[in-house]
């Protein structure tokens, strides 16, 4: 780490959580990191975090119930500004009715509209699942790819969805899930400095090894849920609050 970089690193850890309800104890500072902690330093602290992540997650992993590929990835679309719960009390009847590619692609977008009305943002997900079923039965035969360069050109499915996919279903790690919680408690634990979700992903798989990398996601996932709570962390329970730069504790 130059010292540009250890400057920087330092106002991070002794900034104040930016638009985020901490923890108030007056007596409790947020723990600082070393300016020098260096690169090897760094990855080494990164491989304690996720020793004592694999401890309390030994099985993270998807909540989005399902039983295909297919399955998947309607739920991981369904799932966009929504939470695993809503989606999975839904996704029963839908896939009870809609069982294959074609059965979505042939879905009436009024009823699909009713049908997935509570997850939020129906319309546009209505839209997404029929686009992206219409592409599999027309591209794929029906079935699901298992490239991170053909799921991300159906209609519906980012790089996110993608990674899901692959991860949870084919079991390939081809990236990491960065949706809100990762982007949050990666930035606390000071594994990125980024704000898009491509450039965190991109310092996660630098840091972590690579079959961890499904897994790492979902441990952080329910880390955020459990623990890492956005509006109130309880940093004085977390795991990894010795290796955290923001920990109140
Ligand atoms: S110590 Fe744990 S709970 Fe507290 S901010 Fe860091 S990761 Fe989140």
């Amino acid at each position: 780490m130059n010292t540009r970089d250890a400057e920087a690193f330092l106002t991070f850890a002794r900034a104040p959580h930016r638009g985020r309800v901490m923890p108030t104890k007056a007596s409790a500072p947020p723990r600082t990191r070393s300016a020098r902690e260096t690169e090897a330093e760094r990855r080494v602290r990164v491989r304690k975090i996720i020793a004592r992540l694999e401890k309390a997650y030994p099985a993270a992993t998807c909540a989005l119930h399902h039983n295909s590929a297919l399955e998947l990835l309607v739920a991981t679309i369904l799932s966009a500004q929504s939470t695993d719960a809503r989606v999975n009390m839904v996704t029963p009847a839908l896939f009870a009715k809609y069982k294959t590619a074609q059965d979505f692609a042939n879905a009436d977008p009024q009823v699909l509209q009713q049908e997935i009305h509570s997850t939020g943002f129906f319309r546009s997900k209505t839209r997404s699942i029929i686009g992206m079923a219409q592409a599999l039965v027309e591209r794929h035969g029906g079935q699901v790819p298992d490239t991170m360069e053909e799921l991300v050109q159906l209609p519906g499915v980012g790089r996110k969805t993608a990674n899901v996919v692959l991860g949870c279903w084919f079991k390939k790690n081809e990236g990491v899930v960065v949706d809100t919680h990762v982007q949050r408690i990666a930035t606390l634990l000071g594994l990125t400095k980024e704000k898009d979700p491509v450039k965190i992903e991109r310092d996660l798989m630098a840091l972590v090894p690579r079959e961890k990398w499904t897994w790492f996601s979902n441990a952080l996932i329910q880390h955020g849920r459990r623990v890492c709570i956005a509006r109130r962390p309880k940093c004085e329970i977390c795991v990894v609050n010795r290796l955290c730069p923001s920990s109140r504790v």
